[in-house]
């Protein structure tokens, strides 16, 4: 086997798996203001960036050939239903039209976030209710709430709107909204499958959406379960979706895999931020190599069966691929 290893041209004439820049989403947190970068803590290199900060970023991220953005937002006000969400002038609203604006979106697909948790003043992803058990997220009435918000950013620019909140039915409820809304060329990128995870952790502070009371439990999925998994995923392609995002990447590689082997549709993958955090902790105290680090954390998760990866280190590993 070692015949085939011995030098930099055999091994890349013979490579199986490949990571290009185009393949790399971008994630980006916008906040209200003008000129703000403001570093969040628990991941070095991420920050909540203002519209002005975000469209220089956008720029950037074309330059390197990054296939696209994930835009997050981060609301001036936040109250019980997530109005912030659906607004037409809510805050990645605006940023989809700045963005809109400059070059840099004819060479980017911009991908909107769809849920409720970073505008709720609760942050939990839908409407909650309490009951004589406590509280619980209600399901049906949170659908219509998510079907305006993916309507609203297709409308103000999104080129993929990705609902990320879990509340089952919700993919159906979008795709009749969208087309409602004369959206029927918008994509759905569905987190089908996405599990309660303690990898999350430092979005939530990246965010502002961690949620005030309980857990997200009794909406995301367990992370000891496939066979769920593959059900879910089913029936969000049933009811419209048209491409998958795997939630989180590393720990659930596995899910990946068998969402390649069993579905025909483009499959992303989410290298979430505890997965990025804790690879940033080992690369500042010098115990991992930073850059092969970064690359071979991207195809393994290119190697698992995911057609483009969503990554905070898009930029830095599209650097080292140019
Ligand atoms: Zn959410």
């Amino acid at each position: 086997m070692r015949r085939l290893r011995r030098s930099e041209p055999l091994r890349s004439l013979v490579r199986e798996t490949s990571v290009e820049p185009g393949d790399l989403i971008y994630p980006l947190f916008l906040c209200p203001g003008e000129g703000i970068r403001h570093a969040v803590g628990s991941m070095p290199g991420v920050f909540n960036l203002s519209i002005d900060e975000a469209v220089r970023e956008a720029e950037e991220a074309a330059s390197l050939g990054i296939g696209g953005l994930l835009l997050f937002g981060l609301p001036a006000t936040k109250d019980e239903q997530g109005t912030g969400a659906w607004d037409e002038n809510g805050i990645v609203q605006q940023g989809l039209r700045a963005i809109r604006q400059s070059a840099a979106s004819r060479k980017l697909v911009l991908i909107a976030d769809v849920c409720l948790c970073e505008y709720t003043s609760h942050g939990h992803c839908g409407i909650v209710h309490e009951t004589r058990d406590g509280w619980t997220v209600e399901n049906d009435p949170t659908l219509d709430l998510l079907a305006r918000t993916a309507a609203s950013l297709a409308l103000a620019g999104a080129d993929v709107v990705a609902p990320s909140d879990m509340m089952d039915g919700r993919v159906g409820a979008i795709r009749a909204a969208l087309d409602k809304a004369g959206c029927a060329d918008t994509p759905i990128l569905s987190y089908a499958s996405k599990f309660a995870s303690a990898f999350y952790g430092p979005f939530r502070e990246a965010a502002d959406s961690a949620p005030q009371f309980g857990d997200r439990k009794t909406y995301q999925m367990d992370g000891a379960n496939l066979r769920e998994a593959m059900r879910e995923i089913e029936l969000d392609l049933d009811e419209g979706a048209d491409m998958l995002l795997m939630k989180p990447a590393m720990p659930y590689l596995d899910v990946i895999h068998a969402a390649r082997e069993r579905f025909g549709v483009p499959i992303g993958a989410y290298q979430v931020s505890g997965e990025y955090s804790m690879l940033q902790a080992a690369f500042e105290r010098g115990w991992l190599d930073r850059d092969r680090t970064i690359l071979e954390s991207l195809l393994g998760i290119r190697r698992a069966g995911a057609d483009f990866a969503v990554t905070y280190f898009a930029k830095d590993a599209a650097r080292l691929l140019n």
